[in-house]
């Protein structure tokens, strides 16, 4: 199924429909119960991020080998992540909007997971079990303020800077998580063309880590980090314009779009 979350509920796209299926989609994976509603064309619905709210948003750092060589950075022994807040999210379509305080903003596709049951000291064996599903993140990053200071955090957690979506594909259509083409175009120029089976550490992996400090939740949302391809390890480096459509695409999952707005430019 593909889940979409929209002011007032949540629902799955069948078709050009959205069959609507109850309040909140964090919800249903806690309860499992579902109040149907009468089907409406997709395309009439303004869409939200498919975890409008997730309880912890985590990214994780140079997880793809030839990423981390282009950032000029060793590969991690253990998996690096940081936070971002949910003042971050936006949905398919919405703007990425950047701040005048950077010159430097930056694309980076990335495959989503969202928690479907709460985990704790799990296996690396048994983690996927834990998934609800993927969608398609861009981790948009102000690099000059990201490397600006030892926390990564000041040019990642921008509002605007986390779109994500346009659904939530359930984890039962996504049995390899390891198999999947991901890609970044910007004005149609594909700029990062990968497959997830790149990752240093699998999405199992990543799931039984955290889980061993840190109790994870229904609808807490993972992004596993991104491929090469970034407009900081260009040859020039390449900043996102005003204007321009970032597309994160995921085989088997879908097509996330956003354009860039950048005030004054
Ligand atoms: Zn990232």
């Amino acid at each position: 199924m593909k889940l979409v979350s929209y002011d007032g509920g949540f629902g799955r796209v069948e078709g050009g429909t959205v069959v609507p299926m109850g309040p909140d989609l964090v919800r249903w994976l806690v309860t499992g119960e579902v109040e149907e509603g009468a089907p409406r064309p997709l395309a009439e619905i303004t869409l939200r991020p498919p975890i409008p709210a997730p309880s912890k948003l985590i990214f994780f750092g140079l997880n793809y080998a030839d990423h981390a060589a282009e950032s000029g950075a060793p590969l991690p022994k253990v998996p690096i992540f940081f936070a971002k807040w949910n003042n971050s999210l936006v949905a398919h379509g919405e703007p990425i909007v950047v701040p005048p305080l950077t010159s430097q903003p930056d694309y980076e596709a990335e495959l989503g997971v969202v928690v479907g049951r709460r985990a704790r000291d799990v296996a690396a064996a048994d983690a996927l079990s834990y998934v609800a599903g993927y969608t398609c993140v861009n981790d948009v990053s102000a690099r000059d303020l990201q490397l600006g200071s030892p926390q990564w955090t000041h040019g990642k957690a921008i509002d605007t800077f986390s779109p994500m979506g346009p659904w939530l594909v359930t984890a039962d259509e996504i049995p390899d998580p390891q198999r999947l083409a991901i890609r970044c175009e910007v004005d149609g120029e594909v700029l990062q063309d990968s497959s997830t089976k790149e990752m240093v550490f699998t999405v199992a992996d990543l799931i039984s880590f955290l889980s061993q400090t840190m109790t994870l939740e229904p609808g807490d949302v993972l992004a596993t980090g991104t491929p090469p391809g970034v407009g900081m390890g260009r040859t020039p480096q390449r900043w996102l314009r005003d204007g321009e459509l970032v597309a994160v695409e995921i085989e088997g999952i879908g097509r996330l779009e956003n354009p860039v707005q950048i005030p004054g430019a």
